[in-house]
């Protein structure tokens, strides 16, 4: 039977008046398989013995189908444990660097449950879902308006698949101009790991900037990447970078870029820290990803599924995948594959995430523009202030201010044996979700801290309290128990390297 989880005592003693409400520790369950629940004698439903019925499927009639014997009760108590046993934005503080784990607003939900979007088929005639297609339209509207770039395809379901979706542009791009010769995407080492896959998949040869001196890129790395640039095809560069860095000489590096023939792709899943504030076609994009799921508050990670639409230049407007939202004498149409000769073609099924477009329409216009700037001031602001109350504790390898995400490292802490890793665990047991850790790569032992604009000063002073009496603690020789937390997770320190090698995938082997 399930036992709430012991309460281990030699938790962390606050000794501060702070008291947390947001504080999750105890009753924790400890919820098995339904499999493990089941005894033999207890049915869920009791349907009588059909009667005088025979088989008419003779060989392929079906056998026993293995459904645990299980009660009413004991499924319900299963399925709603199992539904607290992710940890999410609605229940605590969520400071996971580059992922922008803000509140979605509830707004959005409601917006997004009306029937008259809730309920539509994407087979439905053109002339039956004009309100699903104005939505579209104007959702491709804000976001070339915010980016400047103002040819949008929507479809892509995740950033990783808007990367895939504008390389293909480009690669189209160069395809109908005859530049076979371009085959290299210049990618800095910081790149998040779905940029150089990307280019790899789309077929191109990566070469690296190296960024580690500065954390940015400067115009003499670039230079030297560069070379005559009679090979290169184009960049994929995130602005502001993978270390919460503005990159400070784009404009001079997308110019070098663009005399040399490339396009200057960026990772927009920072967009957050300048939505409102800057325009990236204005430091030389020619094409971005944006990410709904982060920028514009739509639910992720287990809470809903991603949306990464494209905005690119007008030049490259024709090389984008279909289908794209188009006005249609008085009303609208999708435009689909094949009316786009020079189209790189279609990459999902149906028109995108649709309700995702719903719920990020919602909270554009329940923001405004100049909300939305001020989304971007308040995230960048957050990030400093933990970034300035946390800078003396622990090692800043670059210094700041910093954009909407602060990077620290366990330099200091290391010197006493004790890890980012171990940091990330201690943050477990005081009922946070850690920061994300060891990227980017290029920083030994990172500690990449998004707090996004939607947290309070509140949360955001209890954070930098127990990071602070982390680092206090090891300080003062106290480090041993820092290898041994998460004490009163229902699941401790996971074998990581033996999950990835021998996965067990039944319970049953
Ligand atoms: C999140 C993220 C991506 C990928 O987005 P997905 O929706 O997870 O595919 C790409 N680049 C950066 C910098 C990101 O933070």
């Amino acid at each position: 039977m399930t036992q709430p989880a012991m309460k281990n005592e030699e938790n962390f003693e606050d000794q501060s008046s702070m008291i947390n409400i947001d504080d999750n520790r105890g009753l924790h369950y400890e919820e098995n398989l339904l499999w493990e629940k089941e005894r033999a004698d207890t049915p869920g439903v009791d349907l009588p013995k059909p009667q005088g019925l025979k088989s008419r499927t003779g060989m392929n009639a079906r056998g026993e189908i293995g459904l645990p014997q299980v009660s009413e009760p004991q499924v319900v108590r299963h399925f709603v444990r199992l539904s607290t046993l992710n940890y999410s934005i609605d229940s605590g503080f969520f400071p996971l660097g580059s992922c922008t784990m803000k509140h979605n607003p509830r707004l959005n939900e409601k917006v997004a449950r009306l029937p008259g979007f809730s309920h539509v088929h994407p087979l439905q005639p053109t002339s039956t879902i004009q309100g699903a297609l104005a939505v579209m339209y104007e959702l491709q509207h804000w976001l070339g308006e915010l980016t400047g770039l103002p040819g949008v395809c929507l479809t892509p379901a995740a950033g990783a698949h808007g990367e895939l979706a504008g390389i293909m542009t480009i690669r189209k791009a160069h395809e109908v101009k005859g530049n076979t010769h371009k085959t290299v995407i210049l990618v800095p080492d910081s790149a998040h790991g779905t940029n150089p896959a990307t280019a790899a998949m789309c077929g191109f040869d990566l070469r690296v900037i190296p960024t580690k001196e500065t954390g940015r890129v400067t115009v003499e790395a670039f230079r030297e990447a560069l070379g005559d640039g009679q090979d290169v095809a184009g960049m994929m560069v995130t602005n502001p970078n993978t270390c919460g860095l503005f990159e400070s000489d784009i404009q001079e590096i997308s110019k070098l870029l663009h005399d040399a023939g490339g396009y200057f792709y960026c990772d927009g899943a920072n967009f957050n820290a300048l939505v409102g504030k800057v325009r990236p076609a204005d430091f030389g994009v020619d094409v971005m990803h944006i990410n709904l799921h982060k920028t514009f508050s739509t639910p992720h990670g287990g809470g809903g599924p991603g949306s990464g639409p494209i905005c690119v230049t007008e030049e490259l407007a024709p090389y984008m995948p279909t289908p794209i939202v188009v006005k249609d004498g008085d009303g609208l149409r999708l435009e689909q594959d094949g009316e786009r000769e020079t189209s790189c073609g279609r990459l999902k099924g149906y028109q995108g995430q649709f309700g995702m477009f719903v719920r990020a329409l919602t909270y554009m216009m329940s923001h405004g523009s100049d909300g939305l700037k001020q989304v971007s001031e308040d995230a960048v602001l957050n990030a400093n202030y933990v970034l300035s109350q946390l800078k003396d504790d622990y090692h800043v390898p670059y210094d700041g201010p910093c954009m909407h995400e602060c990077l620290l490292t366990d330099k200091l802490q290391k010197e006493n044996g004790v890890t980012t890793l171990d940091i990330a665990k201690a943050l477990i047991e005081r009922g946070m979700h850690p920061m994300t850790v060891y990227f980017p790569l290029v920083v030994s032992g990172a500690m990449l801290i998004e707090p996004t604009e939607t947290e309070s000063k509140d949360s955001l002073d209890y954070f930098i309290h127990v990071m602070r009496q982390i680092a206090a603690d090891i300080a003062a020789g106290e480090e041993d128990k820092y290898h041994n937390y998460p004490q009163s997770a229902p699941r401790k320190r996971l074998d990581e390297v033996k999950a990835a090698r021998e996965p067990r995938l039944r319970w049953r082997s």
